[in-house]
């Protein structure tokens, strides 16, 4: 509270914004919302089939409209290196050689989602690997037919998150925001 305090008191007075105290008042911001279990970050990728698909601005509203707070975002044509480390575990998969080509046919859209239970929360939202078994009101029950192009990746665990969150975008891609919805989306 005092540091969630402290910190409203540095944006929206805008006090002198040298480099010092900027750094201090992210730093607030970081211990305040790390204290309540806000800052949980997750990767969530709208792979080349949702890209040439246009349906990047559907998934990204889904994660806005759900409450969660966007602190990195890019387009890229992911490097062979980053998508065999990214997908290291299912290597011995008979699908592995096609996941792969089919995840270089085109560029990708790599975010970084933060909040709450973002982890398990992105995981619910995109629905099951396969479309066929996803609910509706997931965005592969909604927006996909086969699991050869289901259109988003989401992380599975924090831990794993971490590290492809690592694995995707450097430190300094990631944006500390203080959101002015936060007050709305959560009781502190
Ligand atoms: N995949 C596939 N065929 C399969 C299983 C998986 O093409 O039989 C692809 C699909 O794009 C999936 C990705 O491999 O999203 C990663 O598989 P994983 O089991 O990690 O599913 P996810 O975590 O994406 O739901
Ligand atoms: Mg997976």
């Amino acid at each position: 509270m005092l540091l969630r305090a402290l910190s409203r008191l540095w944006t929206e007075h805008r006090l002198p914004a040298s480099p010092g105290l900027r750094w201090a008042a992210a730093g607030l911001r970081l211990l305040s919302s790390g204290a309540k279990g806000l800052c949980e970050q997750t990767l969530v990728a709208v792979k080349p089939d949702g890209v040439q698909r246009r349906l990047v601005g559907e998934i990204i509203q889904r994660f806005e409209r759900r409450g969660f707070q966007l602190v990195g975002l890019k387009l890229v044509q992911a490097p062979q290196d980053i998508l065999s480390a990214h997908y290291h575990d299912l290597a011995e998969k008979p699908f592995y050689p096609a996941l792969i080509e089919y995840m270089s046919s085109g560029p990708i859209v790599a975010m970084v989602w933060e909040g709450h239970d973002v982890v398990k929360v992105s995981r619910t939202m995109v629905g099951a690997t396969s479309p066929g078994e996803a609910l509706p009101g997931t965005i592969r029950g909604d927006l996909c037919v086969h699991i050869s192009r289901n259109a988003v990746h989401a992380s599975d665990s924090v831990e794993v998150a971490k590290k492809e969150i690592g694995l995707w975008f450097r430190h300094s891609e990631l944006v500390q925001w203080e959101c002015c919805a936060a007050g709305s989306t959560y009781n502190i």
